[in-house]
């Protein structure tokens, strides 16, 4: 059986449409799904809505609505920009439905039979923003730092989750496993967190109607943080549903996430497992954020990008590929519109879309349309140079480092431009007797393209699915490659794979 890997994002609250930063998160996690499916790996990739918060509850409110009718309205909102954008989930959870709520009661269940959930007063702040308790010290002149937001002062009696005591166990588990956090810098932080001393946190709202009751006392509702993590297992039917899927696929590969919510996937959650007995998650991974123009992106700035609008901007494709290009995926990044249309126009229009329609252009003209496959052994393929740059994007592929595996194959491509300019094939297919020279030339630019059409298509699955679909080639997955001298029958002359984009269509991105 194949080996397996199981992926997920964050689930979103519902109580704004998504947004690019959002959209980053789930293009760079499903690059590293269909990566993976390319490869043979079994892949479960999970993406979610997290709905039982008092922002969602909120909202629904003042809009006359009922809680669970607004979050399903929102849930189509959001699967309409995971669509737009070639978003490939195998698996969407709301944390409303009852396969979570039985897993949260599960999970918290276990948690209070092993002796780490106990009542306590709790007295401090709370920003309802981000759904978290803030210590004082956390305070920027007396608001929360994020939202700029005056927090609640909240005194009542509430759960607590003994997280004190697992400051030596995280410990352990970070010592044994080194990539448990990536990039370096996010471990770093939370390791400094979790030696400067872990204090234990509540897990409960008191008076709170919205939201999953406790087991132990129906008073309160499950803090939306504890019940939003456990999506992860509840997914795969942890306590109910269907346990072999949940040993299939547990513990996560990697859970994809903002750099902003590391304490609670590399500290709280892994407490949680452990405190219920259940093993962590292999490794998380927290990405930066994006801004535009030089500016972070904000509600009250006014410049909060709407991805789908920019997809039908772009095509979806170019915009997946522009994005995990130009903005590393474990970093913080700009764009802009020129950033945008610049590599548009060089990477895609010119470097990828121009080999394609070149090539096939010529073997059309040239050689009616077909290329014989080579001889045994014939792999020339620039000097092995396609070999080496495979090798080099699949090792950045698998630390999940996009921009660097798209810089590291973008060689051949260029390379395979210019092998075009010095083999002038317009030359060799002037002399009848050079036929062999000419078909040779074709079958190394077939190779390359082909190559790409795979190396590319988790980036830009519906473009390389049309680039290896010209070439007759739909089927090749990351397993042929590389592969020996191939030829091709039937090529034709294409309209262009990406059109030129004119700067006078530039603006594209603010809208
Ligand atoms: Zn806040």
């Amino acid at each position: 059986m194949s080996e397996r890997f199981y992926i997920t994002t964050a689930i979103d609250y519902v109580n704004q449409k998504p947004h690019l930063g959002t959209a980053y998160e789930k293009i760079g996690a499903d690059c590293m799904a269909r990566y993976k499916r390319l490869a043979g790996f079994d892949v479960r990739f999970l993406m979610g809505n997290d709905e039982h918060s008092t922002n969602v509850e909120r909202e629904a409110i003042a809009r006359g609505l009922d809680p669970l009718e607004y979050c399903r309205a929102m849930s189509e909102e959001f699967r309409a920009a995971w669509k737009a954008l070639d978003i490939s989930y195998d698996d969407f959870i709301h944390t409303t439905e009852e396969r979570h709520v039985r897993s949260v009661r599960e999970l918290f269940e276990r948690i209070h039979r092993n002796g780490y959930i106990y009542k306590g007063k709790y007295e401090g702040f709370y920003c309802e923003s981000c759904e978290e308790f803030i210590v004082e010290k956390d305070l920027v002149d007396g608001l929360c730092p994020r939202h700029k937001l005056a927090p609640k002062i909240i005194r009542e009696e509430n759960w607590f989750f003994a997280l004190s005591r697992f400051q030596e166990p995280l410990l352990r588990h970070f010592g044994e496993h080194p990539d448990f956090v990536r990039p370096q810098i996010r471990r770093n932080e939370v390791m400094n967190v979790i030696t400067g001393g872990l204090e234990d946190v509540s897990i409960s709202r008191a008076g709170k109607t919205w939201g999953i009751p406790l087991p132990i006392d129906a008073s309160h509702v499950i803090y939306v943080w504890f019940d939003a993590l456990t999506n992860y297992i509840s997914a795969l039917g942890f306590g109910g549903g269907d346990p072999a899927l949940f040993d299939r696929y547990w513990p996560a590969d990697v859970h994809v996430i903002g750099k902003d919510i590391t304490r609670f996937h590399c500290i709280i959650w892994p407490a949680m497992l452990m405190a219920g007995g259940v093993e962590p998650p292999r490794s998380v991974f927290a990405h930066g954020f994006i801004s535009l123009g030089g500016e972070k992106m904000s509600k009250t700035r006014g410049n909060v990008v709407d991805p789908v609008r920019m997809a039908g901007a772009f095509g979806s494709d170019a915009l997946r590929y522009l994005l995990l290009r130009e903005v590393p995926f474990d970093r913080d990044g700009d764009i802009s519109d020129e950033v945008f249309l610049g590599r548009y126009n060089a990477d895609l229009a010119n470097d990828v879309g121009n080999l394609l329609s070149r090539t096939v252009a010529m073997v059309s003209k040239y050689l009616g349309g077909s290329v014989d496959a080579g001889p045994p052994g014939d792999g020339g393929w620039f000097g092995g140079e396609l070999a080496s740059a495979l090798e080099s994007y699949r090792a950045h592929m698998d630390r999940m480092e996009f921009s660097r595996a798209l810089g590291a194959y973008w060689a051949v491509i260029q390379r395979a431009n210019r092998f075009i300019e010095e083999r002038r094939p317009w030359d060799i297919a002037k002399d009848p007797a050079r036929r062999g020279e000419l078909e040779e030339t074709f079958r190394e630019l077939l190779a390359a393209l082909r190559t790409t059409g795979v190396v590319l298509a988790p980036f830009m699955p519906g473009k390389m699915r049309e680039l290896l679909g010209a070439l007759g080639a739909e089927r090749l997955t990351l397993a042929d490659l590389p592969e020996a001298a191939v030829g091709a029958s039937g090529l034709a002359p294409r309209s262009p794979l990406f059109p030129r984009i004119k700067p006078e269509d530039a603006g594209r991105i603010a809208g």
